[in-house]
């Protein structure tokens, strides 16, 4: 079988050091509590349990983005009267107030990538649990722009921190972050870890039938 795969440093018995990129031959490192002879990093051949770190991070950040939604993001304090607002009715709020732009900014900034991404880290996770041969240079660049767009999403709690500088500033309003801000920056975090903990290579492991990790 060994003749017919394609050479893979997993394979040719070769892994690199995920930090500083040295290759180091298997035989000279006892698999368990291995560490990279040049920056002492741990090494491993394949990302530790990669797959299930990966659905921890995700279902955590899947049951967080209720809460993030439910509860108020800011709360805002004006001539004493009191707003609360969440992601949705902030957003709603912004098209009202004919703030377009920053609107669709935040509806695809705190909607549409979290859910995307965790919607899109769960398939390629699947995938290779099911061993899916589907496609493989599709799911590595779904991969890559998980990644790519996992920062945009902080966006969001970037302008609230903006918007309480501003508001602060003139003192005639008072503007707090609400619980719900705390869980939607704990599901951006999550997010980001799932997909860094998620090891691309394990798809064309199972593609060419190495099913171990
Ligand atoms: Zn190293």
């Amino acid at each position: 079988m060994r003749g017919l795969l394609p050479i893979t440093a997993k394979n040719s018995g070769i892994l690199a050091c995920e930090t500083c990129h040295k290759l180091i031959v298997c035989d000279t490192v006892s698999e368990k509590g291995a560490t990279c002879p040049r920056c002492k990093r741990a090494i491993h051949v394949r990302k530790k349990d990669s797959l299930n770190r990966t659905w921890a991070l995700l279902v955590a950040a899947l049951v967080l983005y209720i809460p993030a939604n439910l509860f108020p993001i800011m709360t805002l304090i004006s001539f004493g009267r009191e707003s609360r607002e969440t992601i949705l009715s902030g957003i709603y709020q912004l098209f009202l107030s004919d703030q377009w732009v920053i609107a669709i900014v935040v509806l695809l900034a705190s909607v549409f990538v979290p859910i995307f991404k965790i919607a899109a880290l769960a398939f390629l996770v699947i995938s290779v649990q099911m061993g899916l041969t589907w496609r493989p240079v599709f799911r590595a660049r779904l991969y890559r722009f998980v990644e790519w767009i996992g920062r945009w999403s902080m966006i969001d709690i970037f302008m609230i921190s903006v918007l309480i500088a501003l508001v602060k500033l003139k003192a005639l309003a008072t503007i707090e972050a609400g619980p719900g801000a705390l869980a939607f920056a704990a599901v951006v975090i999550l997010t980001m870890y799932a997909s860094k903990t998620f090891d691309p290579r394990l798809m064309w492991d199972r593609l060419e039938g190495e099913i171990d990790e």
